[in-house]
């Protein structure tokens, strides 16, 4: 649509510069000319002009994200870019899409949009026939490249300098794409970027100082994170979320609680922390909440901050569980 808009506009203007020199040499014949000329130029700028109108809904680049920290990465690399629509694929209340099964609605959605953001690294396992929605889908995998630490353990934006390395894979991903933003995106993901780090070294100033590093989490989402800042995941409560551990699980888990001096258990605010309460009555150590940011607001106003306000949270509850 965009190049016959083009092409009908050039037509006007080589037209117009037509007429003077007509004018010039065929001036009895253009007196007699000119009424159709114009005729034709006028409806040549009205369908123009129409077309251009017409075109803006069709012509909108669709992003979609798998879930919602590809939609938070997303909205940060993209910004207020005019004719770029951002979505979630799934709701922002969802979490991880560990065994996510795809809706019909989700089917729809994949077979609308151009681009789709995923984390890759086999959290989203219906990949593949997100792909089968539609062969234009331009896929943008944001783990794509990265050394993965923890084997099958696709949590990498958990941790900051993660989050830093897949905002830059997404922005990459988004400049070849659609190369007209090329120089937005770039200039979004170094902002975002540069707010990420100033984030991550935050972090390291509140959370390197502590002695007791022992921690017990409540899903396999933080072995990226506890890396980063040298935290020792000496337990994970239930491995994927709902899983309820087994009475011997649980019995172990309050040994190694006992054993490792641990000092805190971390549920999530995703998932019922029922099993950590199990543990807390018998250990008599405190659960708190750590968030591995895969939820929160969908509005993008408020979306775009929300990774790093998951993140100050999370150093606060650190710091109050380890410092002695
Ligand atoms: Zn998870």
């Amino acid at each position: 649509m965009q190049i016959i808009c083009i092409y009908l506009l050039q037509m006007i203007s080589i037209c117009a510069t037509r007429i003077p020199e007509e004018k010039q040499t065929r001036e009895s014949a253009m007196k007699i000319n000119r009424r159709p000329i114009s005729i034709v130029l006028a409806g040549l700028i009205c369908f123009a002009a129409q077309m251009c109108l017409a075109q803006r809904p069709g012509t909108q680049l669709h992003v979609l994200c798998s879930f919602y920290p590809m939609y938070v990465m997303a909205l940060n690399v993209i910004g207020p870019t005019p004719g770029v629509k951002v979505e979630c694929l799934t709701e922002p209340i969802v979490g991880c899409l560990h065994d996510y099964q795809l809706t019909p609605a989700n089917l729809k959605a994949l077979g609308a949009a151009d681009i789709f953001i995923a984390n890759g690294a086999g959290m989203e396992t219906f990949i593949n026939k997100a792909l089968q929605q539609s062969t234009n889908l331009k896929v943008i995998e944001a783990s794509r490249g990265l050394k993965l630490a923890f084997k099958d353990n696709p949590h990498v934006w958990v941790s900051v300098g993660g989050a830093v390395e897949e905002t830059k894979t997404i922005a990459q991903g988004l400049e070849a794409a659609d190369p007209a933003h090329a120089a937005v995106y770039e200039q979004n993901a170094a902002g975002y970027v540069r707010r990420l780090e100033n984030l991550g070294h935050e972090m390291h100033v509140a959370l390197d100082g502590l002695k007791n590093r022992n921690i017990i989490t409540f899903h396999e989402a933080f072995p990226y994170f506890a890396s980063e800042f040298n935290l020792n995941i000496v337990g994970v409560v239930e491995r994927e979320p709902g899983s309820e551990p087994s009475a011997g699980e649980l019995a172990r888990t309050i040994q190694t609680v006992r054993n490792a001096k641990v000092k805190a258990l971390f549920a999530e605010p995703q998932y019922p922390a029922k099993s950590a309460e199990v543990i807390q009555r018998e250990t008599g150590v405190p659960v708190s909440i750590l968030d591995p940011a895969v939820t929160g607001p969908r509005e993008p106003a408020k979306a775009r901050d929300s990774y790093i306000r998951s993140m100050e949270e999370n150093l606060k509850v650190l710091v109050k569980a380890l410092k002695d």
